[in-house]
């Protein structure tokens, strides 16, 4: 019998609406389990570790992500896959940060939630939740497994967890991975696409990282962002790096002030990449003459990253290598588990 350790967090799928305001609110995972007998009912052995209290995801961070990380990491040899129980909110950055996280995973990490809470009638939990069990103990004839990545499961989706964006807080299906194909579709059976799906060699042991630098931030540009605004960000003091979201192929107004800006920071030692504000496609600069001043500063190209990763790759690069921005600059410029494509 297979065997899957779940890792419940929180978020809506645990939620009942609170007697005295009404918001919907954590319950605890005894409540969640009481709506859930099938979790202990089908051929994959199920067992469950929960956050105490469980979570809205708005209110999970860094230590947070370690917490689940180290869960995997810890029961890594005791499980075939993990599915990690998630608030849709911040799912992307935490799926994403797992990724950065767990080096030479060769086992499923599957998270999921849902829109509506176990306990409504019609709520997507059950069949989110069911289906993310059977990826996570899915193995080929040898055994192994058919996705031993980080993902995001939800609605019939499975994607790399990189890849993803919360898109929707309405529909049932809530994430897109703009840039990269899904990994497997569900229908009446689960067909996976094993020529999208990163395979580590088995024999390379799992790595833990846990240092997280929080000294990051994003900037998003506008038409008519001013000076001040932009140099108050760039001059913070301890900022390591910067997400610089730009517009379509990597471009930003060619005012000289946010080219002396961009550039002193950069010779500060401040890492910035360039990240478009497009959900698909790629930065290209040097494309247009309005990205050259980008070049000339030292932002580096973000290429089509999405900002969940990109931040939360960059926050662990960072913490991981205090002492070697160079390290960090050639790794940003990187893919290290298929959250980008560089050319
Ligand atoms: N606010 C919830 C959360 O992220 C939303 C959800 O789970 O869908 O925890």
């Amino acid at each position: 019998m297979s065997k899957v350790l779940l890792i419940s967090t929180g978020g809506t799928i645990t939620m009942v609406r609170s007697k005295t305001s009404g918001a919907l609110i954590p319950a605890d995972i005894e409540t969640f389990e009481a709506f859930m007998p099938e979790l202990f009912a089908g051929n994959i052995h199920v067992d469950i570790q929960a956050f105490s209290p469980l979570l809205d995801s708005s209110d999970v961070n860094p230590e947070c992500w370690e917490r689940m990380a180290r869960m995997v990491y810890d029961h890594y040899e005791d499980y075939d896959g993990f599915v990690i129980l998630h608030g849709t909110d911040t799912m992307s950055y935490s799926a994403s940060a797992l990724s950065f996280m767990l080096e030479n995973l060769s086992k499923p990490v599957v998270f999921t939630g849902s829109q509506l809470p176990v306990g409504v009638l019609r709520s997507d939990a059950k069949e989110n939740l069911l289906t993310a069990i059977e990826i996570a103990a899915a193995q080929d004839e040898e055994g192994n497994a058919i996705v031993p990545e980080v993902t995001i499961y939800f609605e019939d989706r499975l994607f790399r967890a990189n890849r993803t964006t919360k898109r929707n807080a309405e529909h049932f299906s809530a994430f897109n991975s703009y840039n990269y194909p899904a990994l497997a579709k569900a229908g009446v059976h689960i067909t996976y696409q094993p020529h999208l799906i990163h395979y580590t060699p088995l024999e390379s042991p799992l790595v833990l990282h846990t240092h997280f630098d929080c000294n990051v931030a994003v900037l998003k540009l506008f038409p008519g962002i001013q000076q001040p605004v932009v140099r108050a960000l760039l001059r913070t003091r301890g900022l390591k790096g910067v997400v610089l979201e730009t517009f379509g192929a990597g471009n930003a107004p060619t005012d000289k002030w946010l080219y002396r800006e961009l550039k002193s920071a950069v010779d500060k030692g401040i890492v910035i990449v360039n990240k478009t504000q497009c959900n698909t496609g790629s930065v290209e600069m040097g494309l247009y003459a309005v990205s050259l001043n980008l070049m000339k500063a030292g932002v580096i190209s973000g290429y089509d990253i999405t900002t969940e990763a990109l931040l939360t790759k960059m926050m662990l690069l960072f913490g991981e290598n205090p002492d070697d921005t160079e390290l960090v600059r050639t790794l940003l410029g990187k893919d290290i588990c298929g959250e980008v494509t560089v050319d």
